[in-house]
């Protein structure tokens, strides 16, 4: 069976165990810090912290999600670079192999863009520098 991506309540539900991996907060999986979209509008993208760096902002919180997933792909492939947080990006980097073939879940809503999708893909193989690369030309 392929590996797919649940909400939280999915996850909850699952008794039977089936359900593997949580990539919300406080998972390391989990986005926050790394760039994410705020509740304010225009939607802002950017990074958390007592100072954010906000990279950009959009008009709807699906459009926010999609951003907020390049950025953490770009932050993983290593061509957006946060001095602050190198080597957790390393350990992150080194823990994706584990969520191979598991179903991850997250608190967002299947119909929004979440790095839970990029997630899955990553744990099949595929490097970021490649899906990077691939969102590029679906952007394009
Ligand atoms: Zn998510």
């Amino acid at each position: 069976m392929t590996a797919r991506r649940l909400t939280l309540t999915q996850l909850r539900a699952d008794t039977a165990g089936a359900v593997d991996i949580d990539t919300a907060l406080p998972s390391p999986f989990a986005t926050w810090p790394w760039p994410r979209w705020s509740t304010s509008r225009p939607w802002a993208v950017g990074v958390a912290g007592d100072v954010p760096t906000v990279y950009g902002t959009t008009e709807t919180e699906s459009a926010a999600a999609a951003a907020a997933v390049q950025l953490y792909i770009s932050w993983l492939a290593g061509s957006v670079v946060l001095d602050d947080l190198a080597k957790r990006r390393l350990d992150h980097l080194a823990l994706i192999p584990v969520l191979a073939g598991r179903d991850l879940a997250c608190r967002c809503a299947l119909d929004v863009p979440c790095h839970g999708d990029a997630l899955l893909v990553l744990a099949s193989g595929v490097s970021p520098l490649v899906l990077l690369e691939d969102l590029r030309e679906v952007a394009a």
